[in-house]
């Protein structure tokens, strides 16, 4: 086998491995197609991140496997921290960016830059901050269809 087609195998295996880590079943899946964290199949929000008048709404409970999403009150008081650092991460993935691949820009538009960024992408980070702290906690069942619905769906957080 020459390097070429070893290199080859190997970046097939890695697509194939990309497109599993966003495949049904794993985490990436429910956070970024924002659908419940045990079933990945109900929808975890009322309605999309940039309707303002419901941003950041929840089902009460997932409408396919009944799982109920918040275990206590203020169970999404935690997501306040990956907002936290989602927005940590922008701004540093923004500011490197702009320092590697537009050398002579002001820092005034850097600034500039950064804080419209975060305006822009607050509704969405919102979303994601929550459906990330549920994932933290409510792990994948590929079973759950239903489950909630014959037993009490309080019982059915993972923690
Ligand atoms: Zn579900």
């Amino acid at each position: 086998m020459t390097k070429v087609t070893i290199l080859l195998e190997v970046l097939v295996y890695l697509c194939f491995k990309a497109i599993n880590m966003f495949g049904k079943g794993s985490r990436l899946y429910s956070i970024f197609k924002m659908k419940c964290p045990r079933c990945h199949e109900g929808n975890f929000f009322v309605d999309k991140p940039y309707k303002l008048s419901r941003a950041g709404d929840l089902h009460q409970n997932c409408s396919n496997c009944g799982l109920k999403y918040s275990k206590e009150p203020g169970f999404y008081y935690g997501a306040m921290y990956v907002a936290y650092a989602l927005a940590v991460a922008l701004f540093v993935t923004l500011w490197v960016s702009m320092n590697l691949f537009f050398t002579n820009i002001s820092v005034g538009w850097q600034i500039g830059i950064i804080v419209l960024s975060a305006i822009v992408l607050t509704p969405y980070m919102y979303a994601l901050s929550k459906i990330i702290w549920a994932n933290l906690f409510i792990k994948y069942d590929k079973d759950a269809r239903g489950y909630g619905l014959t037993k009490k769906s309080t019982d059915s957080l993972s923690v």
